[in-house]
């Protein structure tokens, strides 16, 4: 496995790959890898030839008072579990390697990444499409690999693969959760023992969500109040918010037909949790 921080020896090495006839698999991260992350290097793995996990943590996704400075940097542990799982290279590059002084180039799909956690974090997904897109033309994936624990950022992906036709198909793969049902993220470790205890009640109300649907609710105010007085009884929970939208276009959905979102994010004292299921209504 190699560490490469440089972008132009990345793209040189991409580049020479590609010419080989070799296929390439790239799994975006910012790092402090678990087995979230792992599920999407373990698919990268048995689809390609060569597998590039990238580790950056991404500057111009973080608002300004959000928590880019105390975000986990465990590279050691993050380097060797990607050598448990025979990736061929890490991408690491600096921040300033990728915003070198006077970049001005950003990339934005509109409307998608305006409701939901678009809504309290403003230039948060042209800072990942934006990324994103570097990180496309810097290792030349055939296949990149997205989770659907970030629902919104993953539609925002798709689209934005499809309309500036990048020669890259984006996989979505299902959100990798704890035994008590609390979706994995790197941010899970901000949370104090009682906090931790306390989450296990957002993937709890999204089940109980889910059964409201099958037995015919299709209303999204019943499904949403029944989430959130699900929620309120975690003494630490705040609610940002809890939507029902259309799984494709973001937008709220006035009955649950076909592919519905329900999306939420829930601050458990300073950290802030997110967790989605898609359900699915009657079609038509
Ligand atoms: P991050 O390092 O948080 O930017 O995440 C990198 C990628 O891993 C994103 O595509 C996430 O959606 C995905 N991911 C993070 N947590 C999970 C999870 N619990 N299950 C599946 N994918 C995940």
């Amino acid at each position: 496995m190699r560490v490469i921080k440089s972008i132009a020896q990345m793209q040189r090495s991409a580049l020479s790959l590609k010419r080989s006839g070799k296929t390439i698999g790239l799994v975006p991260t910012m790092g402090a890898l678990h087995e979230g992350h792992l599920s999407l290097i373990r698919k990268a793995r048995a689809e390609n030839k060569i597998v590039i996990v990238s580790i950056f943590v991404n500057p111009i996704q973080f608002c300004p008072n959000e928590d880019l400075q105390r975000y986990p940097r465990p590279f050691k542990q993050d380097r060797s579990l990607c050598e448990q799982e025979n990736v061929d290279y890490i991408f690491f590059p600096s921040p300033r390697q990728m915003y070198p002084y006077g970049f001005k180039s950003y990339v934005e799909v509109r409307e998608l990444g305006d409701g939901l956690c678009g809504a309290s974090r403003p230039g948060h997904f042209r800072g990942v499409t934006t990324v994103v897109s570097k990180l496309f033309n810097i290792t030349q994936p055939d296949r990149a690999y997205f989770g659907q624990k970030d629902a919104q950022q993953a539609a925002i992906i798709e689209r934005m693969a499809k309309d500036l036709d990048f020669p890259c198909a984006v996989r979505i793969l299902p959100v990798v959760r704890e035994s008590d049902g609390l979706a994995m993220s790197s941010r899970n470790r901000y949370l104090s023992a009682s906090e931790r205890g306390q989450a296990a009640v957002l993937s709890a109300a999204l089940r109980q969500a889910r059964r409201l649907v099958s037995r015919g609710v299709r209303r999204p105010e019943a499904i949403t109040s029944g989430i959130a007085s699900a929620i309120k009884s975690a003494r630490a929970a705040r609610i940002e918010y809890i939507k029902i939208v259309d799984a494709g276009t973001l937008k709220p959905v006035e009955r649950i037909r076909g592919k519905a979102l329900i999306a939420l994010a829930v601050r458990f004292g300073k950290t802030r949790l997110i967790d989605n299921i898609i359900v699915q209504g009657r079609a038509g």
